[in-house]
């Protein structure tokens, strides 16, 4: 079955677009979260972050800036979020690359994602030079 995202990018499918340049495009989420809930996706397929290259990354910044810049005049919100999903465990439904800008306003309803409460640092830093040791 072909990649829905894909779909829209080639007009097969209707999509409710706000901005698109060479490589990207944006459109409203469909189960919208909030009011003005926007995908920002990658033209090309693309499945998820590990496979995004750094000039696709570059242009999903440059158009995600753009639109949330849009959003705060043009819906007022008190806050928004960037949520990006990449895996089954991860919450990704939709394997094409997309980022989703989710407006927040007060009394919405959406809950944060994690609680704080304080790590060992020990761990902290073992975790960290894991990371470090592959960039
Ligand atoms: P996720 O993969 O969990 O990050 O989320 C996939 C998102 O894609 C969900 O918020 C869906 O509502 C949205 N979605 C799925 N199909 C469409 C579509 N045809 N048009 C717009 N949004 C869609
Ligand atoms: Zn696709």
């Amino acid at each position: 079955m072909e990649c829905i995202f894909c779909a829209i990018v080639k007009g097969e499918i209707p999509a409710t677009k706000v901005y698109e340049d060479e490589k990207t495009l944006a459109f409203m989420d469909i189960n919208p979260a909030t009011d003005g809930h926007t995908l920002v996706i990658p033209k090309r397929h693309v499945e998820n972050i590990y496979s995004l290259n750094e000039e696709d990354g570059e242009g999903i910044m440059r158009t995600t800036l753009r639109v949330s810049k849009a959003i705060k005049k043009a819906l007022k919100p008190d806050g928004l979020n960037l949520v990006q999903a990449n895996e089954k465990a991860g919450f990704q439904e939709v394997p094409h690359f997309h980022m989703h800008i989710i407006p927040r306003w007060f009394g919405d309803g959406l809950k944060p994602p994690w609680t704080l409460s304080p790590g060992d640092m020990e761990k902290i830093g073992e975790l960290a030079n894991r990371i470090k040791k592959e960039i």
